[in-house]
C-alpha cells in the first residue's frame, strides 16, 4: 500500500515506539503515587515536559498534556469562553474540534463569530483584529488546514491583535515541517498520531496567567486543569515523536516536499490543483474533473494507494467538506477533490508510481 494520508494519521516512528517500551511494561506506575515505582513514571513525564517545552521555548509549566488534538482545542475553546462567558472569534475552515467547541459555548450563551475565507481558504488578518472585542475570551485560528494545507497569516494576525486577547492555534498539521513561534500566541495545540507518535495523547501550550476552566475535573493532575491518570507511555512517545520531527524537519521539508511535488507535477495533466497560495510541503489537494471523490477512493484502494476525502477524522460521512465549501467551492466541485498527504516515510519512488497507477486508474475509468 502507498500510504498518502498522513494527514489522517502517521505511522509511528521507531523514535517514539522506543522511547515508549520501558512505559508498556516493567515502568508501570502512575505518576500521581509516592513511591518508587511511581517516581519512575513521574520523573519519565517530568523530563518529557521539559524537552517538550524545550522544543517550543516555554517553560514546563506552560504544558499540558492532553488526550489527544482534538482535547487540546476543546480545552483552549471552551476553557477560555467558559471561565467568564467570554465570546469566541474564529474561522469557517477550523478543524471540527474547534468548531464544534465553539457552537458548543454558543449555546450556553458565548457570543460567537465564524469568519470566512477567501477562495484559499484564507482568513482576513484586519477582519479578526476588527471582529475581536473587550468582550472576546479567545480567537482562534489555524495554522494550516488539515484538508489542503493552507497556511493562515498568524503572523499578521497575531500583529493585528497586538495581545488584546488570548490567541489561539491548532498546529496539529503544521508541527511537522514548521516551527511553532510562541510569540504573540497564548495557547497552542498539538496531537501526538500526526508526527509519528502514538494515538490519544497530545498537548496544549498555555502561556503563563493564562486562565483556563478546567474541562476535566477530578484529581487536579496538570496543575488542575485536566485531571486524569496521566498517559505516561503516550506522553513519552509523543514527545519522542516531537523531538524526531523537530531533527529532521530538513530533510522533510525537502524531501518530502519533492515527493509531493514530483507526485503533483506527474498528474498535472489530469488534474487541477485547488491551490495557488502558501502551504504545507506535505500535502496535496487536486480537483478530478468528473469523477466522484468517493468512487475514485474506491478505486485508488484497490490499486494500493490510501488517500482520502476532505477531514478523514469524520470519515465515513459523505458530506461536503465545509472547509471548500467555506473557499467557496460548489458540492459538486468539492465532491471532485481528493487530500493526498505526505509524511515522514514518504519517497519520491512511491510519489512517482501513485501518480502512475493514479493516470493508470483514470485512463481506464475514462476508457470505461
Ligand atoms: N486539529 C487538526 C487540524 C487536525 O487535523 C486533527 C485531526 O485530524 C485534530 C485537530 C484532532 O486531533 P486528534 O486526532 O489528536 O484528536
Amino acid at each position: 500500500m502507498i500510504y498518502l494520508d498522513h494527514a489522517a494519521t502517521s505511522p509511528m516512528r521507531p523514535q517514539a515506539r522506543a522511547a515508549m517500551e520501558p512505559f508498556l511494561g516493567d515502568t508501570f506506575g502512575n505518576p500521581s503515587g509516592v513511591h518508587g515505582v511511581s517516581r519512575r513514571a513521574k520523573n519519565a513525564v517530568e523530563e518529557a515536559r521539559e524537552r517538550a517545552s524545550a522544543i517550543l521555548g516555554c517553560s514546563p509549566g506552560e504544558i499540558v498534556f492532553t488526550g489527544g488534538g482534538t482535547e487540546s482545542d476543546n480545552l483552549a475553546v471552551k476553557g477560555r469562553a467558559l471561565l467568564g462567558g467570554g465570546g469566541i472569534v474564529t474561522t469557517a475552515v477550523e478543524h471540527e474540534a474547534v468548531l464544534e467547541a465553539a457552537r458548543f459555548c454558543e449555546r450556553l450563551g458565548s457570543k460567537l463569530a465564524i469568519l470566512e475565507v477567501d477562495a484559499q481558504g484564507r482568513v482576513d488578518p484586519d477582519r479578526v483584529a476588527g471582529v475581536a472585542g473587550d468582550d472576546t475570551a479567545i480567537v482562534s485560528v489555524m495554522a494550516a488546514n488539515n484538508e489542503t494545507g493552507v497556511l493562515q497569516p498568524l503572523g499578521e494576525i497575531r500583529t493585528a491583535m497586538s495581545g488584546r486577547t488570548a490567541l489561539h492555534t491548532d498546529a496539529v498539521q503544521s508541527f511537522v515541517s514548521q516551527s511553532v513561534d510562541l510569540a504573540g500566541l497564548d495557547l497552542v495545540s498539538l496531537s501526538g498520531h500526526k508526527l509519528g507518535g502514538p494515538k490519544g495523547v497530545g498537548l496544549l501550550y498555555v502561556r503563563e496567567g493564562v486562565a483556563l476552566e478546567p474541562l476535566v475535573h477530578g484529581g487536579g493532575q496538570e496543575l488542575g486543569r485536566r485531571s486524569g491518570t496521566l498517559n505516561v507511555a503516550g506522553i513519552v512517545g509523543m514527545v519522542a515523536a516531537m523531538e524526531a520531527a523537530v531533527a529532521d524537519r530538513e530533510r522533510f521539508r525537502s524531501e518530502v516536499g519533492a515527493a509531493r511535488d514530483v507526485f503533483e507535477a506527474k498528474l498535472a495533466g489530469v488534474t487541477t490543483p485547488t491551490l495557488d497560495t502558501a502551504r504545507l510541503v506535505q500535502h496535496s489537494h487536486l480537483r478530478f474533473g468528473g469523477l466522484r471523490n468517493e468512487t475514485l477512493l474506491v478505486l485508488l484502494d484497490r490499486v494500493g494507494i490510501a488517500a482520502s476525502a476532505g477531514s478523514a477524522c469524520s470519515s465515513g460521512a459523505a458530506t461536503v467538506s465545509h472547509v471548500l465549501s467555506a473557499m467557496g467551492m460548489t458540492s459538486a466541485e468539492a465532491r471532485e477533490c481528493l487530500r493526498f498527504s505526505f509524511g515522514w516515510s514518504s519517497t519520491v519512488a512511491e510519489a512517482e508510481e501513485a501518480a502512475r497507477r493514479i493516470v493508470e486508474v483514470l485512463e481506464r475509468q475514462s476508457g470505461s
